[in-house]
């Protein structure tokens, strides 16, 4: 058997944490046995579909590096072939078309309500109850799916094991609206078999529709693919991930400065384990990931480990590269970098002190603007004798071979002539320099400012 997975977003909002998440399993899924990943966006809410939703989809699966195979297809584009399905289907006898206004359709459920049963559509255009009725002729006609009345639905879940459903809990479902666009059940039914999908991966709040699905399946006479239902992320406070819980969009975290593959290895360890590793690759991700490993319980979403997770990539990136990737931060900000010191030169000092791209954006900042350290940072810590400090240091600079064993000596010697300790010299010294008290080694920042700048910025406060 080809493995064909697909991702079938409703194009509603942003590409969240949870869509990624079930995207890229579905598209693991297809990698790791040689099979085939498709992108379908289901647009048939026509009143919520956006495209500018579609656009942050495609844009958020890009940026995760999560590659098509096939698609994007568009439901909104195969309405005929819903139609044909749907006539092989009255044909058959498995669905009929139903007149039951709206109003009559209310009536209904607050009957079953005030009765205490639970509202249900009670048959009333079967054709077995529809014989003799004339159509009305001012209501557009639904078609629903005929469901059996006996028996049960089974299935076994990739990762809930088996689920049974009666028949008799089941209603006769809408599968195509009185405008001709299908239902979610009826859409999902007729592309994931013309995609000859064979696994379909997705979250769990579809476990209700599968019977339902399955049910159609049966009606056409067709291969049933395999279901395998992901349990929810839910927050730190065990609800439902949403807005609330900050950032839940994928571009969001682009803009934050997250790494895309740490991200990934993120969703990829929340909700499926491999062992205790949690650092992997993505290649080793593919190689690794099967169903049964997809924790049958919801999982939790933890920013604080995501930034874990991606200062662990930070730490490990090429300087080049990550100078390529702050730079245009620094630009946003109307923060020029070419007449500065070389950027990998200083993204390398930062680059395991930071957790997101923003940061190391923020830390390096100082080397590119002018620094002007607050009056009361100054008053505290650059002093008269630190000034003296300082006057010495600025001349033993001015000669000395700008590389870091020398510019360290340069630091010991002002110490031991003023018989100083080393952070009476290097606390006033990063104040002048990064208006901060703490930096990484002073040396090494030297070294990346480079002299000029070292010189000039000692001279305002001497
Ligand atoms: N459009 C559905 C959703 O976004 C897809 C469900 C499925 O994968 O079948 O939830």
């Amino acid at each position: 058997m080809t493995v064909r997975t697909r991702f079938a977003p409703s194009p509603t909002g942003y590409l969240h944490v949870g869509g990624a998440r079930t995207a890229l399993y579905s598209w693991a899924y297809a990698r790791k046995h040689g099979g085939s990943f498709i992108l379908r966006i289901e647009d048939t809410d026509i009143e919520r579909s956006t495209q500018a939703s579609i656009d942050a989809i495609l844009d958020g699966m890009r940026w995760l590096g999560l590659d098509l195979d096939e698609g994007p297809f568009y439901q909104m584009q195969r309405l005929a072939r819903y139609a044909e399905v749907a006539q092989q289907l009255v044909k058959a006898g498995h669905a009929y078309w139903c007149y039951a206004s709206k109003e009559e359709l209310d009536a209904l459920r607050e009957a079953q309500r005030a009765r205490g049963e639970k509202p249900r559509y009670d048959g009333r255009w079967r054709p077995e109850n529809a014989k003799g009725k004339t159509p009305p002729a001012d209501v557009k006609p639904i078609l629903r799916f005929r469901n059996p009345d006996e028996g049960v639905v089974a299935w076994d879940d990739l990762v809930k094991g088996r689920i049974e459903i009666a028949n008799a809990e089941l209603d006769d479902l809408v599968l195509l609206r009185a405008d001709g666009v299908p239902t979610y059940n009826f859409g999902v039914v007729v592309d994931d078999l013309d995609m000859a999908i064979t696994h379909c991966i997705r979250g769990d709040d579809h476990v209700n529709n599968t019977p339902r699905q399955i049910n159609i399946y049966r009606a056409l006479g067709a291969p049933i693919p395999f279901f395998a239902h992901v349990p929810m992320i839910l927050g730190a406070d065990g609800e439902r991930l949403s807005k609330r819980h900050g950032a839940v969009s994928v571009m969001q975290y682009a803009e934050d400065g997250f790494l895309p593959e740490a991200l990934l290895n993120y969703l990829a360890r929340l909700g499926w384990s491999h062992g205790n590793d949690e650092v992997f690759s993505l290649e080793q991700f593919v190689d690794w990931f099967d169903l049964e490993h997809i924790s049958r319980s919801p999982a939790q979403f933890n920013p604080e480990k995501l930034a874990w997770l991606n200062q662990q990539y930070l730490k490990v990136r090429d300087d080049r590269l990550l100078a390529e990737a702050v730079a245009p931060r620094l630009s946003a900000r109307g923060i020029g970098v070419a007449a500065g010191p070389d950027l990998a030169g200083v993204v390398t000092l930062y680059k395991d002190r930071v957790s997101t791209l923003n940061e190391l954006a923020d830390a390096v900042e100082p080397f590119y603007v002018e620094v002007y350290p607050g009056a009361e940072l100054l008053a505290q810590h650059v002093t008269e004798a630190a000034c003296g400090a300082l006057r010495d240091l600025h001349t033993r600079l001015e000669t000395a071979v700008w590389e870091k064993a020398q510019i360290s000596q340069a630091l010991k010697d002002v110490v031991a002539a003023r018989g100083m300790r080393f952070p009476q010299l290097a606390i006033p010294l990063r104040v002048v320099l990064i208006g901060q008290t703490q930096t990484p080694a002073i040396d090494a920042v030297l070294g990346a400012f480079g002299r000029d700048v070292v010189l000039a910025r000692l001279s305002r406060h001497i």
